[in-house]
């Protein structure tokens, strides 16, 4: 594996390649950012992994400075993944004075996670352009990028930004890892203490609540709400919230085209989690 710290040397590393398959991350590295490899490994000849944790993500006031680094760690398991280049940049090798800003669309940038964390997705679309041109700049055969579902309206964003963009990119979105409770697995779980974890168990078992009623024909968004509400009832919860594939509102869950998704906090650690249906 080779490990890579700037934009000219991984242009070094990137010449005449077939298929690459890209899974940016934030470090931290746990069996979600692993499943996500694992997929680029069997579909790509060349695996490129990205550790960056991107300031321009992170409000005013958030956890930017105590979020999770594990370097040595996230290069092992790596490594170990059978990942073919490890892209870690600097911020200096990422970020410009005064440099042009990618904005995140009025309405689906700026509801939920949006409305919550005010100008979190321009960070995120500035980041994930910037990694696609870095990374496809030498123009590969074929380039994927891999993206949890576990980020239900980053996935979607990016995907509109690929369309509105014209990016050629397949971005490939890959289902929650979760832990053997249910709870979803986030590098922000290492935040949260024994009790905690045992308290955010209540976020998944909404979210099967919601499902099982859903497959007994309940679809009204209004009562499955009611029962979420009852089952995290011990949390701060911030919002829950039905939505199409698109990120509008429903009333009613369409199966095959709704996304629940919660997002609440366990004293300081902030969660969200989401089903597919
Ligand atoms: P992060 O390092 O948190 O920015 O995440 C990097 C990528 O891993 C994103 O595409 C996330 O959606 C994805 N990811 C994070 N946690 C999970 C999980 N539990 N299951 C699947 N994908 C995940």
């Amino acid at each position: 594996m080779i490990i890579v710290n700037s934009v000219e040397e991984l242009l070094k590393y990137t010449r005449d390649l077939d298929s690459v398959g890209f899974v940016p991350t934030m470090g931290a590295l746990h069996q979600g950012h692993l499943s996500l490899i694992k997929r680029a490994r069997d579909e790509n000849s060349t695996v490129i992994v990205s550790i960056f944790v991107n300031p321009t993500q992170f409000l005013e006031g958030e956890d930017l400075d105590k979020y999770p680094r594990k370097e040595l760690a996230d290069i092992e398991i790596c490594k170990r993944a059978g990942v073919d280049i490890l892209f870690m940049p600097t911020v200096e090798s990422i970020y410009f004075k005064d440099e042009l800003r990618i904005e995140a669309p009025a309405i689906r940038g700026f509801i939920l996670e949006g409305a919550k964390r005010a100008g979190h997705f321009n960070g995120v679309l500035q980041i994930v352009m910037k990694l696609f041109n870095i990374i496809s700049y030498n123009r590969p055969k074929k380039f994927r990028a891999y993206f949890g579902k576990k980020d239900a309206q980053q996935l979607i964003l990016i995907e509109q930004m690929v369309k509105d963009y014209f990016l050629n990119v397949e971005i490939i979105p890959c289902e929650i890892i979760r832990d053997s409770n249910g709870l979803a697995l986030s590098s922000r779980n290492a935040y949260l203490s024994k009790e905690e974890k045992e308290q955010a168990l209540a976020i998944s078992r909404s979210l099967k609540r919601a499902s099982k009623l859903i497959m007994q024909g309940v679809l009204d968004t209004k009562k499955i709400e009611k029962e979420m509400r009852e089952v995290m009832k011990s949390l701060d919860i911030e919002y829950i919230a039905f939505v199409d594939r698109n990120f509008k509102k429903q009333e009613r869950i369409e199966l095959k085209n709704s996304i629940i998704l919660v997002a609440c906090r366990v004293n300081n650690t902030r969660l969200i989690d989401n089903i597919w249906i």
